[in-house]
């Protein structure tokens, strides 16, 4: 069965053709820049690896190429649209309206349209390909997979904040939690690779959003972000954690406006904020040639996944397994490291030569010796969609 998965944001289109249930990947590529005047398309197929610029103004028109690519005599993989039989979606916030995979129904689409207000800069692209989807392949079935599906076992101990309980009653302020479908695909790959159902792993997902997840017997039970993916981790430009008085006092003795935080909070800080560069490779680099702003930013943002470690290693009372994934997880040793140094006392003990090592599979770090496991897993959202997909419709 081809499965074609579609991960659409607000000026992009990811996507994914996977045969299922073998997993091949058929082929994949991305549409970027929708809207814009040199908007680019990469198309990855047998082995090729096609790049165009094109005036793209929409996702309908940006899904249409990437159609005519899949259906191109030379260098296309089918050769009719009714071949694709299921279309998979990620959708970023599914509030508390679902927890598990679902087919799309109009009811579903107003819920999605409902939870725009919390996730302003993702639902309405996901919404917007999913409309797309349904015109261009009326007779595949639509399905969709929620970013905090995975998310909705986390206890109320957990999700609650502590303001009046009418805000959370009323207007749904709570924990919900992202980058579900990541943390689920590694966290179920760390449960067969430790042989073990009864586990306590945390999960860190390093990318351009950050964010970690304390597993509890495959359930996710706590997670760093929150009713937006704006809390926890220091990530490329959000600042994650900090004492939210900042924001009464940038507003009422800075002169900043509410959008002025926003933008700061969002697109300003974090990596980018303390060192001027947002891509770690960047930051990495001027560290090693003696930046101090860019070795303290390293030093703050691995101490901050530290402190997360023991505060789920305690609220999951011990640790099997810690899992590093996404850009920065799989790739980055130095942020490994410096997370990993001085945790003995939670039995955390990194190997550094094979923490050196690079490889695209699973693989283990941590030193023989060691209690906790340490394992690098790349993450595969498409594929982790792609599976549901194909459970719910078989
Ligand atoms: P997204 O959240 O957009 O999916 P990714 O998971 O692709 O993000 O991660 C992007 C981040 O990964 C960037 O900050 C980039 O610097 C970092 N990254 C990618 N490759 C490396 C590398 N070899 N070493 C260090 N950081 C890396």
């Amino acid at each position: 069965m081809k499965i074609l998965i579609i991960n659409s944001g607000s000026s992009s289109i990811k996507f994914q053709l996977m045969d299922m249930p073998s997993e091949k990947l058929i082929c994949s590529g991305l549409v970027e820049r929708i809207g814009y005047k040199n908007a680019t398309i990469n198309y990855k197929a047998n082995g090729e690896n096609l790049e165009q610029t094109h005036n793209i103004e929409s996702h309908k028109q940006g899904l249409k190429r990437v159609v005519e690519l899949l259906l191109d005599p030379e260098i296309g993989v089918i050769t009719h649209t009714n071949e694709i039989e299921v279309v998979g979606h990620r959708v970023v916030h599914g509030g508390n309206s679902f927890s598990d995979t679902t087919l799309i129904t109009s009811e579903v689409k107003e819920k999605i349209q409902e939870y725009a207000a919390l996730a302003p800069l993702h639902n309405p692209g996901n919404l917007e390909g999913i409309l797309v989807a349904e015109e261009i392949f009326p007779l595949a079935k639509q399905v969709v997979v929620f970013d905090t599906a995975f998310h909705q076992t986390i206890p109320a101990k957990a999700k609650r904040y502590a303001i009046p309980t009418s805000l959370y009653e009323e207007h749904g302020i709570q924990v919900y939690g992202f980058h579900g479908t990541s943390h689920q695909y590694v966290s179920e790959k760390a449960i067969a690779y430790l042989g073990k159902e009864n586990s306590k792993i945390i999960t860190i997902h390093l990318g351009n959003g950050c964010s970690m997840t304390a597993v509890l017997d495959g359930k996710s039970i706590d997670h760093s972000l929150g009713f937006t993916p704006s809390n926890g981790l220091i990530m490329g430009t959000r600042s994650g954690d900090i004492d939210h008085a900042i924001i009464f006092h940038l507003v009422n003795n800075l002169d900043y406006t509410l959008d002025d935080v926003k933008t700061l909070l969002t697109n300003q800080s974090g990596m980018l904020g303390l060192t001027g560069h947002m891509d770690l490779r960047d930051i990495q680099v001027e560290a090693e040639n003696g930046n101090k702003d860019c070795q303290l930013a390293l030093t703050m943002n691995a101490y901050r996944i530290k402190k997360y470690i023991g505060s789920y290693a305690a609220a999951m009372n011990g640790l099997d397994a810690i899992v590093f994934t996404a850009g920065i997880g799989e790739n980055s040793s130095v942020i490994r490291q410096l997370v990993c140094e001085d945790l003995e006392v939670f039995g955390i003990h990194l190997d550094n030569t094979k923490n050196e090592k690079r490889s695209g599979d699973l693989r283990e770090i941590n030193a023989d010796a060691s209690k906790v496991k340490i394992l690098v897993i790349p993450t595969n959202e498409e594929l982790e969609i792609a599976k549901q997909a194909f459970e719910l419709v078989n």
